[in-house]
């Protein structure tokens, strides 16, 4: 069957050495509707990417020669390509390649084996968070967060938070489900703040969470990993 393209369709890079896995997710992505290309080594994504830009790439971290990490950089350090959401696939337990792969820069991440039905959610996810980052008023479930007049409301009550925890609730609920590593939070609060530190990450996570209440609990610990705001 072919299907007629729409031009709401959105185009997917999906970059992965095992050819296997690959076709699956091919199959998959395209039934759900998704433009897919794929490329089998690090070398043949960066080139792809830079010929016809994907609305958003789905990279394998374990890659022959060029591996994810180094894809990943080469595409958030040219101009052209540095906006694209990146989805990477890592291997379960790999704790320290999920810091690294979202340090180098990928959005979100998911860890084999998975089943496409996860991905396919986890690209939704990411393409839907591209598209609505703003500098207004930003809402999520019963936290509401007004950027211009400093304000937070959680449950309908008004919560006051230091400037260093009100721009980590900002960083996290501008990308609701988008997992931050201490160290992206660390140099995202640095700007006007001295010697912010891990262990300080840590301490504003915990202030935060007991000041919105209730709604604490969508500042949710990933475990190795960082934090983030729950969809
Ligand atoms: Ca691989």
């Amino acid at each position: 069957m072919i299907r007629p393209q729409s031009p709401s369709q959105h185009s997917l890079l999906v970059v992965e050495d095992e050819q296997d896995l690959l076709e699956v997710l091919r199959f998959s992505l395209d039934k759900e509707g998704f433009s897919v290309r794929t490329a089998g080594n690090g070398e043949d994504a960066i080139r792809l990417v830079r010929e016809q830009r994907p609305d958003l790439i789905v990279l394998d971290l374990m890659l022959p020669t060029i591996d994810g990490l180094a894809v990943c950089r080469a595409i958030r350090s040219t101009e052209k390509t540095r906006d694209i959401p990146i989805v990477m696939l890592t291997a379960r337990g790999e704790e320290a390649d999920i810091v690294r792969g979202l340090e180098a820069g990928a959005d979100d991440y998911v860890t084999k084996p998975f089943s496409p039905k996860i991905l396919i959610a986890r690209i939704h996810a990411v393409l839907r968070r591209s598209t609505s980052v703003g500098e207004g008023i930003v809402e999520v479930g019963r936290v509401r967060l007004n950027p211009e007049r400093h304000e937070v409301v959680a449950d309908d009550k008004r919560v006051d938070l230091t400037a260093t925890e009100f721009s980590l609730l900002k960083l996290l609920m501008t990308k609701p489900g988008r997992v931050y590593t201490r160290q992206q939070i660390i140099d995202s609060l640095h700007d006007g703040f001295a010697a912010v530190t891990d262990r300080s990450v840590d301490v504003q996570v915990v202030s935060l969470r007991r000041k919105l209440g209730t709604a604490g609990e969508r500042v949710q610990t990933v475990r190795g990993v960082g934090y983030r705001f729950g969809e």
